[in-house]
């Protein structure tokens, strides 16, 4: 998989680098009280930092 048709909708740069959000920033279930959470895997801009796409990194634990 490749970010090669990706462009930036701020700058127009058109390279991404990927990251992940855990700890505080982990995405837990509403009305469940189950302690997992998934980490959120972020697409942005290398230059300008425009996040392009957020996931969820383990959808079908929820
Ligand atoms: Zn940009």
């Amino acid at each position: 998989m490749d970010n090669n048709n990706l462009v930036c909708k701020t700058c127009g740069h058109s390279h991404f680098a990927k990251g992940k959000l855990e700890g505080y920033a982990t995405v837990r279930p509403i009305n469940k009280f189950f302690s997992f959470g998934s980490a959120l895997t972020l697409t942005f801009c290398k230059r300008c930092g425009e996040v392009a796409a957020m996931k969820v990194a383990d959808p079908q634990k929820f």
